[in-house]
């Protein structure tokens, strides 16, 4: 490239490399979603168009960046988890996380007409996303990070869930559903759920759990004798060993391979319990 007089200016650009050897977590959030799920009607409070539409534009992020190992999904957010070894665009924050807002979007956006048929996007109304990335030291914090929106995802529902059975099969006002709520705990909400024809347990999964997105690899590729070992190296020492417990095992070739059939299995969209350990522990490839 040619030099030029102007070319100083790129000495203003900032180094924001995210620190080695920690999972990077980008979360990103529909901007201004209160108003365009009204505006496009979204079914209260919760439309399940919605949710789908939201989940295959998260798949379709893994699919295009094979370095994620995890997604978690609820509302109109959803968290993605770059590998703590991954040396994608040399881990600079901005780019990590623009391509994920960007990739997201654009899938959300094409997609949309396969979700909502008949209510076309309008011009100043599009979706819209921000991002930021977050570094996480140990896989107990990474864990706590999901735990934490997992909690966030039964909290919001319980409320919701109540707020708009009160309003629609109660026949309250918004302002009077509120103050029936105000100050009740999560057996309250439920005991008010039922007494209003409604039984919070048999609301689907996808609503009271959210969606956790991973590579389906041992599935595609079983390994023998793997996950059994890995498995009980978690029981007994800590969750913080998976990481390191199964690449010392294998030659370079074979963790080579391994990444690579990672990198290709199919994207598996779930709604269970990832707070506890049993989630991990039946999947041990997801963070190794
Ligand atoms: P901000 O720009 O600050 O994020 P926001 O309006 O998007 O503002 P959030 O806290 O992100 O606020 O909340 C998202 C809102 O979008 C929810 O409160 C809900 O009203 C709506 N929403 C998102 N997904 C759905 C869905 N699947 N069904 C119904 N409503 C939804
Ligand atoms: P990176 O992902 O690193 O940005 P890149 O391939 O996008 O890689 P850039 O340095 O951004 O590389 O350059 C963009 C390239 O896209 C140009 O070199 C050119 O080949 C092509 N390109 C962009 N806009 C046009 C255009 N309007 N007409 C023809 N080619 C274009
Ligand atoms: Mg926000
Ligand atoms: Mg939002
Ligand atoms: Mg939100
Ligand atoms: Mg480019």
């Amino acid at each position: 490239m040619a030099n030029s007089k102007y070319e100083y200016v790129r000495e203003f650009e900032q180094a924001e490399p995210l620190l080695k050897n920690t999972w990077i977590v980008v979360r990103i959030d529909g901007r201004g979603f209160h108003r365009l799920s009204t505006k496009y009607q979204f079914e209260k409070p919760n439309d399940k168009r919605a949710l789908d539409l939201m989940n295959a534009a998260g798949a379709a992020v893994m699919n295009e960046l094979p370095d994620l190992v995890l997604a978690y999904g609820i509302s109109d957010e959803y968290s993605f988890v770059y590998h703590k070894d991954t040396t994608l665009f040399e881990r600079r924050a901005a780019k990590l996380t623009s391509t994920i807002v960007s990739t997201f979007t654009s899938y959300y956006v094409f997609l949309w007409p396969q979700y909502f048929p008949d209510t076309p996007l309008l011009l100043g109304m599009m979706p819209t996303f921000d991002g930021r990335a977050v570094c996480y030291p140990t896989i107990g914090n990474l864990r706590d990070y999901l735990s934490w929106r997992q909690v966030d995802c039964h909290i919001n529902n319980t409320y919701n869930t109540a707020f708009w059975t009160l309003i629609l099969k109660g026949g309250m006002e918004a302002r009077e559903a509120e103050q029936t709520l105000s100050g009740t705990n999560t057996g309250q909400k439920n005991e008010i759920m039922y007494t209003n024809g409604l039984n919070y347990n048999n609301e689907l999964e996808i609503y009271k759990k959210g969606t956790v997105l991973y590579r389906d690899y041992e599935l595609a590729h079983p390994i023998e004798g793997s996950s059994e070992i890995l498995s009980s190296a978690v029981a007994s020492t800590g969750t913080d060993t998976i990481a390191s417990s199964l690449p010392e095992e294998l030659s370079k070739t074979a963790q080579e391979k391994e990444k690579k059939s990672k990198r290709k299995a199919g994207v598996k969209a779930e709604h269970i319990d990832i707070i506890k350990d049993e989630f991990w522990q039946r999947r041990p490839w997801i963070l190794s």
